[in-house]
């Protein structure tokens, strides 16, 4: 099975670095689905899990927007801050995903209702990374 170079990187560090048979995100327009050999391509992302797959096996990462830019052989993600889903502190992302509830019942300005929409896309993306669950009311 080929495979391409997937890199995930944020301003503070690489995150992933992995030779890998799919990578599957969440663009603006929709999900995609890239395999080796793709045409080149440039695209914002959401703030959801990037799956990648390798063998038979498959790997959850948070990323948290971004852009991915996609080349023949390699696929390079920048974002804001990403996690590895096996690196997320599940008990830290409920609570950030508690708050950011609590703060959107509470009435708000426009600025920090949007601000605690964010926030909780990044919590409730950081629980389904991490594959226990859909991070959503259960
Ligand atoms: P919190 O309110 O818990 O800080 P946040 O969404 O505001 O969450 P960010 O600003 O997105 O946090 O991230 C700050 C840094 O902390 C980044 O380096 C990010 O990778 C890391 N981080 C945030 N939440 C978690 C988590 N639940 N598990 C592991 N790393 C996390």
């Amino acid at each position: 099975m080929s495979t391409m170079r997937l890199e995930i990187v944020t301003p503070e560090r690489k995150v992933y670095e992995k030779d890998v048979n799919m990578v599957v995100v969440k663009g603006v327009a929709g999900e995609l689905g890239i395999l080796p050999n793709h045409i080149p391509l440039v695209t914002p992302l959401k703030v959801a899990p990037v799956k990648a797959k390798i063998g038979d096996k498959e790997e959850y990462l948070a990323v948290h927007g971004g852009f991915m830019e996609v080349r023949k052989d390699k696929v390079v993600i920048l974002a804001e801050a990403a996690e590895l889903g096996s690196d997320i502190d599940v008990s830290r992302a409920r609570l950030a995903k508690e708050r950011a509830e609590r703060r959107l019942e509470q009435k708000q300005n426009d600025l920090n209702a949007r601000r605690a929409e964010l926030a909780l896309a990044r919590a409730i993306s950081r629980l389904e990374a991490t594959g226990g669950g859909n991070g959503r009311e259960d």
